[in-house]
């Protein structure tokens, strides 16, 4: 272990209390007080301090947990399968690393296939169908339970309140999960009538989705416009053998069949190299779109080996969110100033 001097404690103490601080604003309030990125270099510096110094992690630094815990106001939901956050990578040289620390754990994979997601940012969902009914809507919460907003969930248009399961009466049981989010006019649409009843401003369309999902009046989700891209599927009562679907792009396509809408910007590459192509492509084109992206979710096709990677503590090994970094400043943001 490296000895370690007073400055040290007190930087890692004070990244813990600014991370908590933006965490509790993000998650709980929906109200933001510093930029993304400026979150992810706080949050990277203390991860890198607690390598280099493990005496001093806590249980309850914020490198620690999934996300904040849900709000009280909703009624707390267990998740069947934990939904958790997703492994990052900023650039290039992490998304091999990742690659070749999964290759590890399956060095006989062979032929290796990705899929390659736009990430939207919005917020995570889980929806649950009972004999093809919509039986319920729960928000990623801490990853193990989540808030039921089942109420708001049946307000979003896109989202099934009946899945089309002809032929496929079997399913009686679906979980799906997919991307609540706002698109950038619409945002800006509610941006500007809340500015004229004086209202507070949400910060980006990430925000002001979470915050109409999260807030407890379905007609107010009614009016917002709401929108969704589904991309896991789980059948919870289909044994192994009669799984219907062996690889991740037949999932996407079960759940176009099944009623939802998937991004159409999915990507199945056989090699690294046309990941970090369909990257670079991104870099620039998702300015072009209607709604915010901010990386890519890389996935391993083939389901088999997704469960033999299995997940660690936090992430799935065998997915990670490849971003893309924005340049890095000082930020002042509400009432706390923060140096990079
Ligand atoms: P994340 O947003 O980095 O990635 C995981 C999420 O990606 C999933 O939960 C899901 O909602 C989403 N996603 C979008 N498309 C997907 C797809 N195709 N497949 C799978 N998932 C998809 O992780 P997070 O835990 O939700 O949030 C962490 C991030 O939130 C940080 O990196 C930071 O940028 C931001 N944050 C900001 C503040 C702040 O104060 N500004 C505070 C806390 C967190």
């Amino acid at each position: 272990m490296k000895s370690m001097c007073l400055e040290v404690k007190k930087r890692v103490s004070k990244l813990r209390q600014l991370l908590q601080q933006a965490s509790y604003a993000y998650y709980v309030l929906d109200n933001p007080i510093i930029e993304d990125i400026i979150y992810d270099n706080l949050y990277r510096e203390l991860q890198n301090l607690e390598f280099h110094y493990p005496q001093l992690v806590t249980a309850d630094s914020p490198t620690q947990r999934v996300a904040e815990k849900p709000a009280t106001h909703f009624n707390s939901i267990y998740h069947n399968v934990p939904l958790y956050s997703l492994e990052n990578a900023f650039n290039i040289k992490e998304l091999k690393a990742w690659e070749e620390r999964w290759l590890r754990q399956a060095p006989e994979s062979g032929f290796i296939e990705y899929i390659c997601e736009l990430k939207i940012d919005g917020l995570a969902l889980a929806l649950t169908y009972k004999n093809g009914i919509l039986v319920r809507g729960v928000t990623r919460g801490d990853g193990i339970i989540g808030e039921d907003i089942t109420n708001n969930v049946r307000t979003i248009r896109v989202i099934p309140l009946r899945l089309n399961l002809e032929g496929l009466e079997n399913l009686e049981h679906v979980e799906v999960r997919g991307e609540a989010f706002l698109s950038i006019d619409v945002f800006e649409k509610i941006n500007h009538e809340r500015e004229k009843a004086g209202e507070r401003l949400f910060a980006n369309p990430r925000n002001a989705a979470a915050g109409t999902l999260r807030q407890l009046n379905p007609k107010i989700a009614a009016q917002r416009k709401l929108d969704f891209f589904a991309y896991t599927l789980h059948l919870p009562n289909i044994n192994e053998e009669e799984q219907i679907v062996s690889n991740h792009w037949q999932s996407l396509e079960l759940l176009q069949k099944i009623g939802f809408k998937v991004n159409s910007y999915k990507y199945l590459c056989t090699s690294l190299e046309e990941v970090i192509n369909y990257y670079q492509q991104w870099d620039t084109e998702r300015f072009n779109l209607p709604y915010m992206m901010d990386g890519l979710v890389v996935k391993i096709n083939s389901l088999s080996l997704q469960k033999q990677l299995g997940f660690t503590q936090k992430f799935p090994r065998w997915a990670i969110a490849l971003k893309y970094s924005a340049e890095q400043t000082t930020t002042m943001v509400k009432n706390i100033t923060i140096n990079v």
